[in-house]
């Protein structure tokens, strides 16, 4: 198979490849066999994130999946019950982990643009009594997805998480893309990240690392948290090499990510211009719009972007989605809205 070379490739913002000197500092990473607790990299990513984010200790793991799925382990038994977004990652596109991996169910929701409020949450909430589930963990998505890269206000988190924890719940924030929130909102991370029993932080989306996450949780969490991560195979040895991406991220890819978002906005406004085209509003990287009445027109704009090198991707019905990232330039964003012009012309 033939690896296509795309003139921009807004598919996902996964697809960054490392740049030249963050593949450096990976080569040069001090590192040692980080199961055992003595990676330098790791222990210093570790160290870091935790400051960041505001939390006790953060665990480095694989991707931002596993991370999510150590956090619903840790805070629900089976039989649980967790409240997210109905179009939460960890809900639909962790391989039916929540349910696989911890025997928890879920009660998804159904919030505007991904943004949900403590009404939303009463409403879903179980009675206590024996013939229901128990409703245990309520999860955030900041910034929310598949909402449309909706950053949650540190207003609107905290309503959440009180009264979740009112009501004894446990609170986990997937922030898979909480540094594009806080750059957007201007607020640093841990004043989002403020009540929450464990954070999600991915290093492969906005950020550039070839992989990687990390989970912060609460001191008392800790422990049990490697445990899960050590049942999962999550486990590394000398991980300092990845690690070294983190770090070197964390110093030169965070403050770049509002490039992101104005070249996102851009092309919503380019988009706009188009005939037939309906664009949501744009608040951080991602850029969701509609194309004619149905899947099969959308799937025609997509093979008509692809002809001229863009790939976008289809985000079901007629709603399709481009991730703007790293790896977009002013010359990607160009031809990106040329093809879109191009790709209408033909519907
Ligand atoms: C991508 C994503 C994840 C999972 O990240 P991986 O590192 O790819 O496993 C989790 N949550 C959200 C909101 C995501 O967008």
């Amino acid at each position: 198979m033939t690896v296509r070379q795309w003139a921009a490739d807004l598919v996902s913002d996964t697809v960054t490849r490392p740049t030249p000197s963050m593949r450096r500092a990976m080569a040069e990473a001090e590192v040692g066999d980080e199961q055992r607790g003595d990676d330098p990299t790791v222990l210093a990513l570790e160290r870091r994130v935790a400051s960041l984010l505001g939390m006790d200790a953060a665990v480095f793991v694989p991707s931002a999946t596993m991370a999510n799925q150590i956090a619903v382990q840790l805070h629900t038994r089976p039989g649980d019950e967790v409240i997210c977004d109905r179009t939460a990652h960890v809900y639909n596109h962790e391989g039916g982990g929540m349910a696989g991996n911890a025997g928890a169910q879920c009660r998804p929701l159904s919030a505007e643009r991904g943004i949900f409020t403590p009404a939303q949450l009463d409403e879903a909430l179980r009675v206590d009594n024996e013939v229901y589930p128990r409703s245990a963990l309520v999860v955030v998505e900041n910034t929310s997805n598949g909402g449309g890269g909706v950053p949650w206000t540190p207003e609107e988190s905290r309503a959440v998480v009180q009264h979740a924890q009112a009501r004894g719940l446990k609170t986990h924030l997937d922030g898979a893309r909480l540094l594009n929130a806080s750059v957007a909102l201007d607020v640093a991370p841990a004043v989002l990240t403020a009540g929450f029993d464990s954070v999600t932080l991915c290093l492969s989306k906005g950020l550039g690392c070839p992989f990687g996450a990390l989970l912060g949780v609460r001191a008392d969490l800790e422990k049990t948290a490697r445990r899960i991560k050590q049942r999962l195979g999550g486990a590394l040895r000398q991980a300092g090499m990845a690690a070294a991406a983190g770090l070197h991220a964390l110093d030169h890819h965070v403050e770049r990510l509002r490039e992101d978002h104005g070249r996102a906005a851009r092309l919503a406004e380019g988009l706009r211009g188009l005939r037939g085209v309906e664009v949501e509003p744009v608040r951080t990287n991602l850029v969701y719009f509609r194309v004619g009445r149905g899947a099969a027109e959308a799937q025609r704009f997509l093979s008509v972007l692809e002809e001229r090198g863009v790939r976008m991707g289809h985000a079901g019905g007629n709603r399709i989605r481009a991730c703007l990232h790293l790896d977009i330039t002013d010359v990607g964003l160009a031809a990106a809205l040329d093809a879109c012009a191009h790709a209408t012309g033909s519907l």
